[in-house]
């Protein structure tokens, strides 16, 4: 299936939870996670329109970002290493994946460095699998105020990743927990703003993340596809 085939399919399929679920389609952003593809797929997918690219590991993400980083709005989305903080700044106007106060600083200290504010999701482990990186849903309204302070980091959001099961049904009340977590936050205006966004949803589980609320869905495998499929032969 051709680039523009895939993503028409995709937007019908948002399209229709949105339906299901009584939510507006311009609440719900797609990020074309390019992590799997090189500069020159990654550049068909900026040609398609799509402007928000992701990439989760800035070693893999290096060369595309020389060849197009004047292009499009970059979310970095995966587990970020501190040391690796001053690679991405500046470049990735979203990070993802904020889940320690250590990160927190380093991003404030780079990011006032270079007088701009770096948006951020609180990575949360809501499905609480080892395996998972992000805070516990009950450590995140004392992070929101341990980084208050911080000017150069603003909180737009929740992020988190659902477990990889067969049947998406079952991650719904993963999803569903974020949100709820979000309100709950909400409710104790920890924040200068309410928090807004919601990224969830992935390949496998996405009409499921959107009737749950997702304001980011991060595509990768069904939308950008790897390298060596059709698409990019
Ligand atoms: C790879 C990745 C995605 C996209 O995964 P697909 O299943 O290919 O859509 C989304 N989010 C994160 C954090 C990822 O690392």
């Amino acid at each position: 299936m051709s680039l523009g085939d895939r993503i028409q399919k995709v937007n019908e399929r948002v399209e229709a939870a949105c339906l299901r679920s009584g939510r507006a389609r311009k609440e719900v952003n797609i990020i074309a996670v390019t992590k799997y593809v090189s500069g020159r797929a990654m550049s068909s997918v900026l040609d398609s329109g799509l402007l928000h690219v992701g990439e989760n590991r800035w070693q893999q993400a290096e060369e595309k970002w020389k060849q197009l980083g004047d292009r499009g709005i970059w979310h970095f989305i995966g587990n970020l290493q501190t040391n690796k903080v001053k690679d991405i700044i500046g470049k990735f106007q979203y990070i993802h994946s904020l889940d320690r106060l250590s990160l927190a600083k380093e991003l404030e200290k780079k990011a006032a460095d270079m007088n701009l504010t770096v948006k951020t999701f609180l990575q949360i482990n809501i499905s609480g699998e080892e395996s998972k990186h992000g805070l516990q849903p009950g450590q995140a309204a004392a992070f929101l105020k341990d980084i208050s302070g911080l000017k150069h980091v603003q909180v737009v959001g929740l992020m988190t990743m659902a477990p990889h099961v067969d049947d998406p049904e079952l991650t719904r009340p993963v999803f569903r927990g974020l949100r709820e977590l979000r309100d709950e936050l909400n409710g104790q205006a920890l924040t200068p703003e309410p928090l807004k966004e919601l990224s969830m949803g992935m390949s496998n589980d996405f009409e499921v993340a959107v009737e749950e609320g997702a304001t980011w869905l991060r595509l990768g495998s069904i939308l950008v596809g790897k390298e060596e499929d059709e698409v990019w032969a």
